[in-house]
């Protein structure tokens, strides 16, 4: 049986650096979810697609094949071939992928590919629905948070060690608006499923919250 770990929570909880340094200690595969309505982001914004209109995204989203490979144990996401893993980590994608995952179209789209990936193969996927939606019978379902600050220091600290200008309080309002917008939104919204244990990192390093999860996987049956 395959062990499938799922971990939620909002923008910069530290969900991308645990889930992958908890598949670095087990040898799982990695899946990063966000990255996938990312790509599909980049594409809209790239075809111009008013983020308010739905029927829009429903069409344009019919067109964007979006696939998945790995090299070196990193995943790499794949936009009708290209590879877009440089172009997918701005701000301005990360807000048209919170404006565009509501859309059903996109969702199910994604969902069907993230289900496919995770059958027969001991994975560690991270987003915002994977314990409620995605992977509901997941062996280990985490939810993971942080104070807002904490988040858009992070965020802070990744974007200007890429050399990117930018202000803290503008990514913390980026953030907490983001949030609202997973939060709230009717299909799929960003909430701790009943059975997920909650893990806050404000105050812990990556290691110790990759370790706090890894002492929940169950012996394998
Ligand atoms: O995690 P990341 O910041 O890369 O995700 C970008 C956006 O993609 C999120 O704000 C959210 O709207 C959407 N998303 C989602 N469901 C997931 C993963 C991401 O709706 N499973």
């Amino acid at each position: 049986m395959s062990i499938n770990i799922a971990i939620d929570g909002p923008a910069g909880a530290g969900k991308s650096t645990i889930a992958k340094m908890i598949a670095g200690k087990l040898g799982y595969i990695y899946v990063d979810t966000g990255a996938m309505y990312r790509a599909m982001a980049l594409y809209l914004l790239r075809e111009k697609v008013d983020p308010s209109d739905a029927e829009a995204i429903s069409a344009k989203c019919r067109e964007a094949d979006i696939t998945i490979g790995y090299e070196n144990g990193g995943q790499i996401v794949y936009l009708n071939g290209e590879n877009v893993n440089g172009s997918i980590r701005t701000e301005e994608v990360g807000n048209m992928a919170s404006a565009s995952s509501p859309n059903p179209d996109v969702r199910r789209k994604l969902v069907e590919l993230q289900q496919k990936l995770a059958a027969d193969t001991d994975v560690v996927m991270d987003g915002r629905d994977i314990g409620t939606c995605v992977l509901p019978d997941a062996q280990v379902k985490v939810y993971l948070t942080a104070d807002s600050r904490v988040r858009a220091e992070r965020r802070y600290k990744e974007l200007t060690d890429k050399g990117t200008a930018c202000d803290l309080d503008t990514i913390e309002q980026d953030i907490v608006k983001r949030d609202r917008q997973d939060m709230t939104r009717e299909i799929s919204p960003l909430k701790k499923a009943e059975d997920a244990v909650l893990i806050d990192t404000s105050h812990m390093t990556a290691d110790e919250a990759a370790d706090a999860v890894i002492a929940l996987i169950p012996d394998r049956e």
